[in-house]
């Protein structure tokens, strides 16, 4: 049985890639996590999740979770708790109030199972299908995830657990050919990162303000997905985008719900590290970089800061013209409708050579404004979700007060907030503090506070100024 050790820190996408490649040649794969959680009622961790292939059928696994718990009172209402509460979700194994050992139906469980004492395993085999497996991972650790978090949920108490994948490698779709290309090139396939879909999440109502960036983007979404219609009028969705406007307005973001609305990989790439990072072989990296997004349809290549590697040529260095060509090339090379969508940000579109503007290169350009009122508004109540706001927050004084700050200010702001609650409650909670007791003396987030945090914020920015920091100010565009 393979064996991996789920360190929440540094999962990584090579992990991913022998996991699915055990599953796919049907061996059974353990995930040993060291999570220590829930020691007050009793739960010492979840020490595996097992994922076996299924006795009887080809397409299903079994996945199953084992959890230790402790040794005192509490663990025989836990032990009520998941019989309550799961039996007929789940099939429970091996359950004994006296010798507390499992005997579960299954081989691979039974063999290493036997010196634990108290112990439950959870197991379900309708959940997990291989096919869904060939598509791609992510889904996969999501359904692992929930699985998780469900049995953890047995109590009052819920933990939200997960498995936060750090990718290494270009890419954590499994497929033969990234994989080829991945070894021949060694350690320089980590130059380019490609977020899966799923990882990004990013959908257009958490994007507050942009109503008409929205809806130019929702239409290229839609041609893409939909390419005969634009077909029917011999139109073809547009392949290079420029999106442009102040610092922290929402351009990456955007992108990123382009990616997460068509359901495709993204690749976020600065342009200021084509020409810094990779002096000297910068015009390699581009052609590469558009060889790894190619391998697989309608990927987004987003360029963030691309005026730094498309300035006018003219009177420009050498190296920088080659780049530039080089660019111009492989935009040229975009042909076919699932072709690379080739995404670009910049706060300064004035001081892209022209030749980019051509048709059949950034063929839309989509202006995204600094946030008016309204915008803010939503901005801010997006910001503050879930984080315990009182209930009627003034949205239109904080929003007033808050004239010329982008998105990024407004997520400042908050999180200037929030870290001066948590200062105050700190300070009114025991030195070992238990979550009742934080329950009990966290208080709302209120109108005056985010006042306080803005005036605050403002403050720092001034004194930035001050020591003439560059990059955006409020009510500088
Ligand atoms: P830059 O030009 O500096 O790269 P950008 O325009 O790409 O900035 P983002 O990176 O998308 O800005 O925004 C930074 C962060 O600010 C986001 O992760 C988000 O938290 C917040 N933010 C910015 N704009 C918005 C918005 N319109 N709605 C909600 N949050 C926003």
């Amino acid at each position: 049985m393979a064996d991996f050790k789920v360190n929440l820190e540094d999962f990584t996408n090579k992990d991913y890639r022998v996991i699915f490649n055990s599953l796919t040649k049907k061996e059974p794969v353990r995930l040993t996590s060291s999570l220590n959680m829930r020691e007050d009622y009793g739960v010492d961790h979840i020490s595996s999740v097992d994922i076996i292939p299924h006795q009887e059928t080809d397409t299903l696994y079994s996945i199953g979770t084992r959890i230790d718990l402790g040794g005192d009172t509490e663990s025989e209402k836990i032990w009520q708790s998941f019989l309550e509460n799961y039996q007929e979700k789940y099939s429970i194994t091996g359950f004994d109030k006296d010798y507390k050992l499992f005997y579960g139906s299954n081989l691979y469980t039974l063999s290493f199972l036997t010196d634990i004492k108290r112990s439950a395993y959870l197991s379900t085999t309708n959940n997990l299908n291989l096919e869904m497996l060939k598509d791609n991972i992510p889904p996969f650790f999501e359904i692992l995830e929930d699985y998780i978090n469900t049995v953890y949920d047995v109590s009052e108490e819920y933990i939200d657990f997960s498995l936060k994948p750090q990718p290494t490698l270009r890419t954590y779709y499994y497929n033969e050919s990234n994989d080829r290309m991945a070894e021949e090139k060694g350690s320089e396939s980590e130059k380019f990162e490609t977020i899966s879909p799923e990882q990004l999440n990013v959908k257009f109502d958490d994007i507050g303000g942009c109503e008409e960036a929205k809806k130019e983007l929702d239409m290229v979404a839609y041609g893409i997905k939909y390419p005969y219609v634009f077909e029917e009028y011999q139109a073809e969705h547009p392949h290079g985008i420029l999106l442009y406007g102040s610092p922290g307005t929402g351009k990456t973001l955007l992108a990123k719900a382009v990616a997460t609305e068509l359901e495709t990989p993204f690749i976020h790439v600065h342009g200021s590290d084509i020409v810094s990072k990779w002096y000297g072989e910068a015009e390699q990296n581009i052609k590469e970089m558009f060889e790894v997004a190619r391998s697989r349809p309608h990927t987004i290549l987003f360029i963030d800061e691309i005026d730094s590697i498309t300035p006018a040529r003219e009177g420009s260095h050498e190296a920088t013209q080659r780049i530039v060509s080089t660019l111009l090339d492989e935009m040229d090379g975009i042909k076919s409708s699932d072709d690379v969508i080739l995404m670009g940000a910049t706060n300064r579109p004035e001081s892209i050579d022209s030749a980019f503007m051509r048709p059949g290169r950034f063929d839309k350009k989509v202006r995204v404004p600094l946030p008016d009122m309204e915008a803010l508004k939503q901005i801010y109540s997006i910001h503050l979700e879930g984080k315990k706001p009182e209930k009627n927050i003034d949205f239109e004084k904080i929003a007033s007060k808050s004239e010329g700050f982008s998105g990024a200010d407004v997520k400042g702001v908050v999180d200037l907030c929030i870290k001066k609650k948590i200062s105050t409650l700190r300070d009114k909670l025991s030195e070992k503090p238990t979550k009742n007791e934080v329950k009990n003396l966290a208080e709302p987030i209120t109108t005056q506070d985010i006042l306080n945090a803005i005036e605050e914020y403002q403050k720092n920015l001034e004194n930035l100024r001050a020591f003439g920091t560059p990059g955006h100010i409020p009510g500088y565009i």
